[in-house]
Formats: structure tokens, C-alpha cells, sequence
């Protein structure tokens, strides 16, 4: 098969000669039997997202790893990591391969199962993290992703233990007794609407001491979705020193703030914005914006947290937490970093493929677009601009922010090892 006229990074046309799910040819006028026209779109390698809720096991009413896979293949990507926080957690060999073999099956894009760091999510005892790390998942990140892993202690063991096998743990950075009850973040907005603030200190105070942990141990460190200016500060200080830590941020954290709760097209106190971490000020965004684009901050992931209608449309304080992503991160990005040029096409690449395949120790994905490479392969138009329309999306969830708004860019298709899981902007 020949992909014909495509800009690999933004640069000159050229034609992609895929076999055998591998590029086998990349030079201007290729002939084949069988060809997709590029129309002069961007080619990126296959967006890889290191932080995704499939929600299969047990909320399949939210999303299912068919579904959730559909939605990633349309946004772009060609393998996600799926979150632990499922029902039943995925904090055994059983679960995780249960996740592995759905995504084997069903999935439009790869699916890495994460396991969780202890059982149950309850931060009271270490998971099996080897048995997980030896099933046929092969899991290679922990996480009790929605909960803080607090327990010093624990996490220090965690640390440890994941040396053996090369794991990395993502914590999601929330010291629970700060945000108690915690609604929005901590600020001016919060004391005007009367909602109980989120300080950017609970999230900052857990980075630093992991950091610390981290390099006491000698282990490898991950932060889940940084959101605040001193987070970033922090992580800054701790790769200064060497360290082995590296962080996310999510797209939402880099286009919204949290003056939105207060007034926004979607009217006050919509909880479609109320999301873990919270959404932060416009100085926090600037903060966020310039951190990724010097590598501070190293990966884009989405936290893809697709709810129900039901758990999302009632009042602020019942809602559930989260918005989905993955079908809208390609162009958040573009309008947040590549519009006000600070990242262009090989930054996008390497901060939405590469960095986060290596993070997440995946072997075929986020290579470079080379002959012999895994065809892996997503084609962006980033010249249009169109409305946001949850209804289109392939996500069983609707909940999106950018309902509505005007975003750049499309996902014309998406390759995994060769084979359109997208063409034209839909689901093969
Ligand atoms: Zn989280």
C-alpha cells in the first residue's frame, strides 16, 4: 500500500510505501496497487497516550476498551495505557491480563494495561506488581491514578521493587487531608463562589517529597497531570539534580482555567469543567504551556475520564470528576502550543509519541516515521478549523468541555502496524 502525499513533521510532500505493517519506503512518486491519498497532510508517528480510563472492568455503561479504543484511533493514537481504577482494580495478574486479552480482541489501538500500586486502590498494602509485571500484560507502569499513593513508606517500596523490572511509578499527586471535600481550585474563584478550594500545595507538596523519594531510591518516577505553576518549578529543580522523574500534563490543563466554574458559554457551576486536578489560573496555563515546550514537562497525556450523563449533569458537588479526550487532544495542542508557536510538529511528535512510548517502555511504538519502522502512522490537517460535536465522537461518554468551541485540526486517518483503524476521519 501506498500513503501518498504526506508531510512527515510539517516537511516537504512525500510518499509512504507500507509492508508487512512496517514503512518500507518512504520517496516521491511511489506506485502501488493500492493507494490512500494524504491530501498533503501532516504525518506524526501514532500518538501513544500513557494515561487512559477504559473503564472496562465494570462501568461499561462509561466506556468499554472497544469503545474507548475507537475513540483513541479517531483522536489519533495507535496504543494507550489503560488505568487501574476499574471494578474490579486491576491490581492482579488476573485483571490486567483480562484488560490485555479485551484489547487484544476488541481494541482499535494497543492497550498496556496499568496496575495498580496497592490493593484495591486502598494505599494500605503493595499490589503484586511482579506477578503483573511477569503476565502476559507485561506491566510496565503502576498507578492508583484517582487516589494518591500518601503512605511515604509505601511509595518508597514501590519505588523499590519496580527496579527490578524496569517499572516506573505514576503518581497522582493529590495529598488527600489538604483536599478534603475539595471542589475547585484554590483562589479567587473558589472564596467568590463559595466552593471548597483545592490548593496548588497539595499536589506540590506530594511532587516534591516524591522526588525526593525517587532519588533516595534510585528509582524511576512519574507525576500524573501537573497543573500548577510550583509543580513545575519543582519537577524543574528535581531534573536540575538528575534525577530519574518525568512528568504529564494534560490538554485541558493547557487551554482552560478555572475561572470557567464561574463563568462560561455553559453558564455557572457547570460541572463539565470540574475535573482532578482541578482546572487552574491563566498564570498556571502560561506556566504549564512554557514547561512542555522546554521539556520540563515531558509528555502530553490525555486522562481520558468518560462519565455518564447522569454523573455529570446534576449539581457541582455530586458530580463525578473528569472529561473525556482522546478525540480532542490532537487539537487542543495544536491550538495551545503549536498556534502560539511554542512547539512545532517534531516537538507534538516527540511529546505525543515518542517520549511517552519510552516512558511506558513500549518497543513498536513512537518510533520515528524511517523505513523499517512500525507503520504506525496518524495524518493530521491541521489547516481546518471546526466545531467540537461530542455526538460525532466514537467515546460512549460525551462529557467534553469543548462542546461547542472551535478547534484546529483533524485526524484524516490513523494506521496501526499498517492497517487504517481511520480513514477519512472515520472508523474502519
Ligand atoms: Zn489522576
Amino acid at each position: 500500500m501506498i500513503i501518498r502525499n504526506v508531510r512527515i513533521l510539517g516537511g516537504e510532500p512525500v510518499d509512504i510505501r507500507v509492508a508487512d505493517g512496517e514503512i518500507a519506503e518512504i520517496g516521491p512518486g511511489l506506485e502501488g496497487p493500492e493507494t490512500v491519498d494524504g491530501g498533503g497532510a501532516i504525518a506524526l508517528p501514532g500518538l501513544v497516550d500513557l494515561h487512559t480510563h477504559l473503564r472496562e472492568p465494570g462501568r461499561e455503561d462509561a466506556e468499554t476498551v472497544q469503545t474507548g479504543t475507537q475513540s483513541a484511533a479517531r483522536g489519533g493514537y495507535t496504543a494507550v495505557h489503560a488505568m487501574a481504577n476499574t471494578s474490579p482494580v486491576a491490581d492482579t495478574a488476573g485483571v490486567v491480563e483480562q484488560v490485555w486479552r479485551l484489547g487484544r480482541e476488541f481494541a482499535h489501538c494497543d492497550v498496556h494495561p496499568v496496575g495498580a500500586v496497592t490493593v484495591g486502590l486502598e494505599g494500605k498494602q503493595l499490589a503484586e506488581l511482579g506477578a503483573m509485571a511477569d503476565s502476559a500484560a507485561r506491566v510496565r507502569v503502576f498507578s492508583d491514578d484517582g487516589k494518591c499513593v500518601d503512605d511515604a513508606v509505601l511509595m518508597r517500596r514501590a519505588l523499590e521493587y519496580v527496579k527490578a523490572f524496569d517499572g516506573v511509578i505514576a503518581q497522582h499527586a493529590q495529598e488527600p487531608r489538604l483536599t478534603s471535600g475539595a471542589q475547585m481550585n484554590e483562589g479567587v474563584i473558589s472564596g467568590r463562589l463559595g466552593l471548597t478550594g483545592w490548593p496548588a500545595v497539595a499536589e506540590e507538596a506530594i511532587i516534591a517529597r516524591d522526588c525526593l523519594l525517587a532519588a533516595h531510591v534510585g528509582s524511576r518516577l512519574h507525576i500524573c497531570h501537573v497543573s500548577t505553576a510550583g509543580s513545575v518549578e519543582i519537577i524543574r529543580w528535581a531534573k536540575s539534580k538528575g534525577w530519574n522523574v518525568t512528568c504529564e500534563v494534560t490538554p485541558h490543563h493547557l487551554l482552560l482555567t478555572d475561572d470557567l466554574v464561574e463563568e462560561s458559554p455553559v453558564g455557572a457551576y457547570n460541572p463539565i469543567y470540574k475535573v482532578n486536578p482541578p482546572l487552574r489560573t491563566r498564570a498556571d496555563v502560561e506556566a504549564l504551556r512554557a514547561a512542555l515546550a522546554d521539556g520540563t514537562i515531558d509528555i502530553v497525556a490525555t486522562d481520558h475520564a468518560p462519565h455518564p450523563v447522569e454523573d455529570k449533569e446534576t449539581e457541582w458537588s455530586a458530580a463525578a470528576m473528569g472529561m473525556v479526550g482522546l478525540e480532542t487532544a490532537l487539537s487542543v495542542v495544536q491550538e495551545a502550543m503549536v498556534e502560539t508557536g511554542l512547539l512545532d510538529w517534531a516537538g507534538v511528535a516527540q511529546r505525543m509519541s515518542a517520549v511517552p512510548a519510552r516512558i511506558g517502555r513500549l518497543g513498536g511504538q513512537g518510533q520515528p516515521l524511517e523505513v523499517g519502522a512500525p507503520a504506525n502512522i496518524t495524518l493530521y490537517d491541521p489547516s481546518v478549523r471546526t466545531e467540537v460535536d461530542p455526538s460525532a465522537f466514537a467515546s460512549k461518554s460525551r462529557n467534553t468541555p469543548y462542546e461547542g468551541m472551535t478547534l484546529p485540526g483533524r485526524v484524516v486517518a490513523t494506521f496501526l502496524r499498517g492497517r487504517a483503524t481511520v480513514l477519512e476521519g472515520k472508523l474502519v
